[in-house]
């Protein structure tokens, strides 16, 4: 088994801030809580994702402590199983600090939970040569094959960045042929979104100390949320004609780390129960086509329905107060999703 499969103590000198923080007794109560109130028996499932390991964005050490000791402390809290996609090249920002961040990756491990490649430096293979990419997934998973075999594990489970599965069919069967022979399974994302970018008004509000401002963006984002899982829902429906165990793609960022539990109750106030990738992807949907190819990285639904020669909706967009708290006062250093994305192929 994948869960637990460590006894306690196995890795002494693996510092485990968060287990102070979370004493066992609490994970019990908000599940008695949930089921209470009929939620635990939810019609819907859905695996929560993290990407961008140890943490999106951190100006310190203490910074993306502080972000995975909160996270984890939500999910073990709630009872929620995750898994983390890992940049590792994020712990070489400084070699003086990259053992204290692998220790934060190992801390996703002790408590529980699993680690997946996201390549070393979120190269995305849309514009990158194919060769290239596969070497930035090898490269990638120096550091978490490491700590996964030491807990009898391996790395099973890719994200691509972006979600971009290539330029061409060539190109993304190519690619998943290669993940394929490293022992990688894809990891799909159904509930697509674009949380990065309240993450990111999120860390510029609070830099720039306007608390009404951050306090807006904590409600709106769950808002935004429940909006996103219900166009979801709807293209589910029309498309499959049910619900499948979705997949929902989050980052590791200060935002999730403040506002995990209001997510979370967003989510089981909509009938979801939470499940592992693993799971998740025991659903037959999963199996569906996706010959989706170009330079965006939508949800799988989309895929699905684009490959059927649908045209679905544009998902959900972010306000415009929203955007310009990203933009201010510096521009972002990762580029805003365009405001008339491309349209579909
Ligand atoms: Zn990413």
């Amino acid at each position: 088994m994948r869960r637990g499969a460590t006894p306690p103590g196995e890795h002494p000198q693996a510092p485990a801030p968060h287990r102070k923080k979370v004493p066992a007794a609490s994970v019990f109560i908000p599940l008695l809580l949930l089921a209470g109130t009929g939620h635990a028996q939810g019609t819907h499932a859905v695996a929560f994702t993290f990407d961008d390991l140890p943490a999106v964005r951190f100006s310190s050490v203490a910074e993306a402590e502080a972000i995975t000791v909160k996270l984890l402390g939500h999910l073990r809290a709630l009872g929620i199983p995750a898994i983390g996609f890992v940049n590792e090249g994020k712990l070489h920002a400084a070699p003086e600090v990259s053992g204290q961040l692998t220790a934060l990756l190992e801390a996703w491990l002790d408590a529980g939970f699993e680690l997946g490649n996201h390549t070393y430096s979120h190269m995305r293979l849309f514009n990158n040569p194919l060769e290239q990419v596969q070497a930035d997934v090898l490269r990638g998973e120096r550091q978490t094959r490491r700590l996964l075999t030491a807990r009898g594990l391996r790395p099973r489970y890719f994200r691509h960045p972006t979600l971009n599965t290539g330029p061409d069919l060539e190109t993304k069967e190519a690619f998943e042929r290669f993940l394929t022979v490293h022992g990688y399974l894809v990891a799909p994302v159904t509930i697509d979104n674009d949380e990065y970018l309240y993450a990111l008004a999120y860390d510029r509000t609070r830099a720039r100390g306007d608390s009404g401002v951050v306090g807006r963006l904590r409600a709106d984002y769950v808002r935004y949320m429940e909006e996103t899982f219900r166009f979801y829902e709807a293209l589910s429906d029309s498309l499959l004609g049910r619900q499948p165990a979705q997949v929902l793609l989050l980052h590791a960022n200060a935002l999730n780390a403040d506002v995990l539990p209001a997510l979370a109750a967003m989510a089981a106030g909509r009938g979801y129960r939470f499940v592992s990738l693993e799971e998740a992807l025991r659903d037959p949907a999963y199996g569906l086509p996706d010959r989706y190819v170009g330079s965006r990285g939508p949800s799988w639904l989309v895929r699905w329905a684009l490959t059927r020669g649908r045209r679905p909706a544009e998902p959900p967009g972010i306000p415009a107060w929203v955007r310009d708290a990203v933009t201010a006062p510096s521009p972002p250093s990762r580029p805003a999703s365009p405001s008339s994305p491309a349209p579909w192929p």
